[in-house]
């Protein structure tokens, strides 16, 4: 019998390359079939033949309060009731700036935008125009969005799928890039020596995401932030993984290193499409209309994204809100790992707070060279079993699972057993 995904899935690879708008739902690289969703409810979607699966995905990190929060569905109905946007300046706007300062100080000034991939567009332009400087530097395995130079030695759906770059990448738009391994600080200052007066920034994810997840080691982020200020450079921290997931004030609040440029989305976004850059005034200054830098987008700051995002950072705020991420994540990150570790298979668990990746690799996993030398077959059939049992990881070894606020201990025991009975098959 065909499934109602199935048939819906038919219909879609007629119009949508391989019938997704974002490779990695395809879920090719783990070898089945997409289910299309039709609902989501605090920790659980539902697909278009009414399984229900415990979702440890979040829309790939935006939904840190589930599916369907009340409080968030209510403001946004409350401010479309007023239109859906205007393509000029509103109040909502200048509190989302306000709010988003007030919790990352080191974004003085910001600006909205629509998607990740603009923001990082974007903060590179800056930091190209403020510093006059035509290179960056760029992890291996770092994902940042899919501008033309970034699609370099990149992560997320990229890793996934195993394209190092990307066919229509311009030679001149790659050759400014420069890969270095993630946590070798080495690297970075051979690629300063080599380039004097040549690098316009770093652009790094805090805590590296895309690639499964790597924790900074020791002394990583600081030799970032040293190396930068002293070759004339900027430090740009891609947030928009971690922003408001690892701590309130994101993974430079919790290493207390502070960045010039700060890119950040999903959980900004309330759900909503909502990004955001920003940092020192004197760089943002820099922007179109004060400056010559230019940047625009017709629905940036858009009203019921700009509510949604302020909702989501209200609720955030409250007490023990990341203490209960934080327990969430450390029962299911231990209880995957011991699972593994009952059943005979090498693994490594990477956490930070309600972020995690468990590799199917004795590890440690500390760079894109390590991540990839996980079992990605044992990654594929653990998926498929867990999706059979009711459970929905990211399809791809390269990518965090994320737990939300939503999830109860109920949802992570279930997951715990499902994860047992899957890896002993
Ligand atoms: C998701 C992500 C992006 C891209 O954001 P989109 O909204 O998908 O364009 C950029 N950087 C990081 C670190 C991300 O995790």
């Amino acid at each position: 019998m065909i499934t109602k995904s199935q048939s819906i899935f038919e219909r879609a690879k007629a119009v949508i390359p391989g019938g997704v708008n974002s490779p990695v739902r395809a879920c090719r690289s783990v070898g089945v079939d997409p289910v299309f969703v039709v609902q989501g409810d605090g920790s659980a979607i539902f697909d278009a033949d009414g399984n229900k699966y415990i979702d440890l995905i979040g829309s790939w990190g935006p939904l840190i309060l589930g599916h369907s929060n009340s409080e968030i569905l209510e403001t946004i109905a409350e401010t479309m009731s007023s239109g859906t946007t205007f393509g000029a300046p509103t109040e909502i706007e200048v509190r989302f700036a306000e709010t988003l300062k007030s919790i990352v100080p080191s974004m003085e000034m910001i600006r909205a935008v629509s998607s990740g991939t603009e923001a990082t567009m974007s903060a590179l332009r800056l930091a190209r125009g403020f510093t006059g400087r035509p290179k960056i530097i760029k992890a291996d395995g770092g994902y940042h969005g899919h501008a033309d130079c970034l699609l370099v030695a990149a992560g997320s759906g990229a890793a996934t799928l195993g394209i190092p770059g990307s066919a229509g990448v311009p030679e001149g738009a790659a050759q400014d890039t420069i890969v270095v391994p993630y946590n070798d600080l080495p690297a970075i200052e051979r690629a300063f020596e080599a380039n004097p007066a040549q690098i316009a920034a770093i652009i790094i994810e805090p805590i590296a995401g895309n690639m499964g997840l790597v924790i900074p080691a020791a002394g990583y982020l600081e030799g970032l932030r040293t190396l930068t200020t002293k070759h004339g450079a900027l430090l740009i921290f891609d947030e928009v993984m971690t922003g408001f997931r690892v701590a309130y004030g994101g993974a430079q609040a919790l290493y207390g290193v502070t960045p010039d440029l700060t890119t950040i989305g999903k959980i900004i976004g309330g759900g909503l499409p909502a990004a955001a850059f920003g940092g020192r005034t004197d760089i943002m200054h820099k922007l179109a209309p004060l400056g010559p830098v230019y940047q625009a987008g017709t629905l940036s700051g858009n009203p019921m994204a700009m509510a949604a995002g302020l909702k989501a950072m209200e609720i955030l705020g409250r007490p023990g809100t990341y203490d209960r991420l934080e327990a969430l994540g450390k029962r299911l990150g231990d209880g995957l790992l011991a699972a593994a570790q009952a059943a005979g298979i090498s693994a490594t668990m990477n956490r930070v707070g309600s972020m995690l990746t468990l590799f199917f690799t004795a590890g440690p996993v500390t760079d894109y060279a390590t991540a990839k030398t996980a079992d990605t077959a044992r990654f594929g059939s653990f998926f498929r079993n867990m999706r059979d049992r009711g459970v929905f990881l990211p399809p791809s070894q390269y990518e965090a699972m994320f737990v939300s606020l939503a999830h109860t201990d109920e949802d992570l025991e279930a997951v715990l057993s499902a994860a047992k009975a899957s890896l002993a098959e």
